[in-house]
């Protein structure tokens, strides 16, 4: 009874043994992350408006952010996501109005101290004027306009056509 069931183990060890293998050896070895895969946050500043709406729209209050009036516009000076809450959900991405959050592929977020584990996107300070976003420079126009004194081609065809009814 007993050795007929450690053979029949050992058979099962044996053909896993054999078999492929579902694992990987991370972090030297990485799955293909896919496009739309929630990782880690990115904040484009230069869609930012800070109004606030993902930071209303986090059901887990994970977004804390503070903005400062620099002319006629808000400016962000602090963005902390306390990640530990976050569950992924992406509310806060869907509810901006500027698409300036986004998921990244960063998967590793860990931190060996709690206190690191505030994602900080945003801390700086607000200047003192407005700041001018510089305009893009004009593009060079390679073809002369058209001198509309010039004479066009119906403008002849109709000059044509008079001159023709004038000779009968
Ligand atoms: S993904 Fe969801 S839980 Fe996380 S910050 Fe955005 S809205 Fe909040
Ligand atoms: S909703 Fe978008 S534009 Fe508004 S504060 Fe959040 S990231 Fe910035």
């Amino acid at each position: 009874m007993f050795g007929k069931g450690l053979v029949k183990g050992m058979q099962i060890t044996w053909k896993e043994f054999w078999a492929p293998k579902a694992t990987i050896q991370y972090p030297e070895h990485q799955n293909p992350i896919p496009d739309r895969f929630h990782g880690r946050f990115v904040l484009d500043l230069n869609n930012c408006i800070a109004c606030g709406m993902c930071a209303n729209a986090c059901p887990n209050k994970v977004i804390s952010l503070r903005k400062q009036k620099v002319g006629t516009k808000q400016f962000l000076t602090n963005y902390v996501m306390n990640i530990q809450y976050c569950m992924f959900c992406g509310l806060c991405v869907e509810s901006c109005p500027k698409d300036a959050l986004h998921f990244s592929k960063v998967i590793n977020m860990n931190q060996y101290f709690y206190n690191n584990i505030p994602l900080v996107l945003v801390q700086r300070e607000a200047p003192a004027e407005p700041v001018e976003k510089e305009k893009p420079a004009a593009k060079p126009t390679s073809q002369p306009k058209a001198d509309k004194s010039a004479p066009t081609a119906k403008s002849e065809v109709a000059a044509s056509k008079a001159s023709d009814k004038e000779g009968e």
